[in-house]
């Protein structure tokens, strides 16, 4: 569904992502862990298009969409309107679908963005992606600023659509104890480098990811 070879990029002079491999089946829902300025976010950027790789390539087989870090919701448009604009692309205008599989938002729907709770903002954000019919997920810390009840009920939503809607989902996460619990395979990036793939289980029993990621258990 993503394949990744050899991804270079850079801001001016700065390399933040150094020779990048990594692939994503369909249906997997896998994690990306790393810590502030590993290059979590300038991945999700390249995967979406937003940012041009200085060498390397990059294919998405279907139709990505992108939650991006810090929601980048119009927080002066209503919620109806936000997710009216995550339909542009898809042409669906009818928010309908995303009310039935995320309710919450239908009573949201006249509020502005701007108004609501930071895990409400992330429901939006989480809905109008879902507006674009994707058939991958990228969602840049899901559980940024959020209490903890907040992120496992998005989460919650976010396993759901991938068992049972088979969208396939990659999760750039800090709370590392999370993306284990979620996902099943993992990558961890350090300074704009792989450092480390696999199984969950295997990742949170390896002592040096552990220790980093896991506070030491
Ligand atoms: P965070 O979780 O803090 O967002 P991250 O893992 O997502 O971290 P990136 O935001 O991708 O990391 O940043 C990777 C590196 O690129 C960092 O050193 C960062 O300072 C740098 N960087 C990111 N965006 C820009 C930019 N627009 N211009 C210059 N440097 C940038």
């Amino acid at each position: 569904m993503i394949d990744v070879t050899g991804l270079v990029v850079s801001y001016g002079s700065a390399t933040a992502l150094d020779h990048v491999t990594l692939s994503i089946r369909p249906g997997e829902m896998v994690a990306l862990l790393g810590p502030n300025g590993a290059g979590k976010s300038t991945l999700a950027n390249t995967l979406a298009g937003l940012l041009t790789p200085a060498s390397g390539t990059v294919t998405v087989h279907g139709r990505l969409a992108l939650i991006p870090e810090g929601r980048q919701l119009f927080p002066d448009l209503s919620v109806a309107d936000n997710l009216a604009l995550g339909g542009w692309r898809s042409g669906q205008r009818d928010p309908a679908p995303v009310y039935t599989l995320l309710p919450r938002l239908a009573e949201l729907a006249p509020r502005r963005a701007g108004v609501l709770s930071g895990g409400e903002q992330q429901m939006v954000a989480f809905g109008r992606a879902l507006m674009s019919h994707p058939d991958v997920l990228v969602v840049d810390e899901l559980s940024l600023g959020l209490a903890p009840n907040v992120t496992s009920g998005l989460a919650r939503h976010l396993v759901e659509l991938n068992r049972e809607r088979g969208l396939t989902v990659l999760l750039i996460e800090q709370n590392a104890r999370l993306a284990f619990e979620l996902c099943e395979r993992a990558y961890v990036l350090e300074s704009g480098r792989l450092v480390a793939e696999g199984d969950c289980a295997d990742l949170a029993g390896d002592p040096r990811v552990a220790g980093a990621y896991l506070g030491g258990a």
